[in-house]
């Protein structure tokens, strides 16, 4: 049995020949840069997840460096962000001279913990990044508060959460990426709406934002060789929007699919008593980019790991390294600061295979593993 972490091969079959036909129209129209199916995409995505405007861009990482340059921050504004998360995040706020304030994140959720965010706070503070780690949201309504009482921007990193959904207490819903100023996402091919190379987007409701995004993202100008200010260069290839076109329509399904997986997982795994299972909190739902168990603290990651890759199945550990112990991000350290819960996760996390088109077979036999792992 060869297991993968995501199976694109079996992802992409039962739709290869509206994958074809599209790659193709775009050939025949060789619209490469801008073309018509990018707008069609925006348009689509913009109605998929309720937002006003979708801006496509080159990827995950750009669609965050634009969002930091729309919001007009200046050298040395400091921007909250967790410190267990994917590099992209701090990295852009450090590259535009921006100055990352790592926080730890919640022991459950292991998304950002504000309490521990608002003990960070200064009179230099603009803006605030909730990582929807692993595919369920940060406590939206919380930040939102939070932000308000402070004057923060907030911008939703949803590149593992796309289709993730938050319930305010008013019984209102709304997807990820669309409740903060602007949210960012990626279509990197692994991420639950991947195109076949690099790709991202941002969602605004923010009609100046959109704007604004839209003209940066196309170096700085809105009529053509005429630049109201230094932009860059960031779009998505007309061959990648027309290919997540296609994929768009399946997106409902892929949610489920990881869902359905997530919950035979869960049940199997739940009466282990060495791991905990991913926590489900009551504030949003769980698109499962990963299946990620906590090893207890008595027992060795890295053996189970170990032992897993023996019989064939692979996992990841997403992340091994906190940013604050990250060479790049050192400068950044304060006295003030402490990460106990982001530092243990990191010794404690195991991903294990999550895609769209995993087998139960294949989850009987990853269990199986997992339990005889534990009762040697
Ligand atoms: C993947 C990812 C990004 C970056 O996306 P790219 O398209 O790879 O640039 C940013 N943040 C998080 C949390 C991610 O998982």
């Amino acid at each position: 049995m060869k297991i993968n972490m995501v199976d694109l091969n079996r992802q992409l079959e039962p739709i290869k020949e509206k994958v074809d036909a599209a790659i193709q129209g775009v050939l025949e129209a060789s619209n490469f840069i801008q073309g018509e199916p990018v707008t069609e995409f925006e348009k689509n995505l913009a109605e998929w997840v309720g937002v006003m405007h979708v801006i496509s861009c080159a990827n995950g990482t750009d669609a965050l460096q634009l969002a930091f340059m729309a919001l007009g921050l200046k050298m040395g504004d400091e921007v909250i962000v967790p410190t267990f998360t994917y590099v992209a995040t701090a990295e852009v706020i450090a590259l535009l001279g921006l100055s990352p304030i790592l926080v730890d994140v919640d022991s459950q959720t292991f998304n950002i913990n504000i309490e521990a965010a608002s003990n960070l706070i200064t009179s230099r503070t603009k803006a605030i990044v909730p990582v929807h780690l692993y595919g369920q949201c940060a406590n939206m309504e919380q930040i939102m508060k939070f932000a308000e009482s402070h004057n923060l921007y907030v911008v939703e990193d949803t590149a593992q959460a796309i289709g993730a959904e938050v319930e305010f207490s008013d019984g209102s819903t709304r997807k990820a990426g669309t409740i903060g100023h602007i949210g960012t996402t990626s279509f990197f091919p692994s991420k639950n709406l991947g195109c076949f190379g690099d790709g991202g987007a941002i969602f605004t409701n923010d009609d100046n934002l959109a704007a604004e995004l839209k003209m940066i993202a196309n170096h700085g100008q809105r009529i053509k060789y005429y630049h109201d200010v230094v932009g860059v260069n960031s779009r998505l290839d007309t061959i990648q929007a027309a290919i997540l076109d296609v994929k768009l329509k399946h997106l409902n399904f892929y949610c489920e699919a990881r869902q359905k997986a997530a919950a035979y997982y869960d049940s199997a795994l739940k009466s282990v008593e060495q791991i905990t299972i991913p926590f489900r909190c009551s504030f949003s739902t769980h698109v499962f980019h990963q299946y990620t168990i906590k090893i207890n603290e008595q027992y060795s990651r890295d053996e189970l790991k170990i032992y897993l890759a023996e019989q064939g199945i692979p996992s990841m550990i997403y992340y091994p390294l906190p940013l604050h112990e990250q060479k790049a991000y050192l400068k950044f350290m304060r006295e003030d600061m402490d990460y106990p819960i982001s530092t243990s996760l990191c010794n404690s996390v195991l991903s294990l295979p999550m895609h769209t088109h995993l087998k139960i077979e294949e989850q009987d036999f990853i269990i199986q593993h997992i339990k005889s792992f534990f009762s040697k």
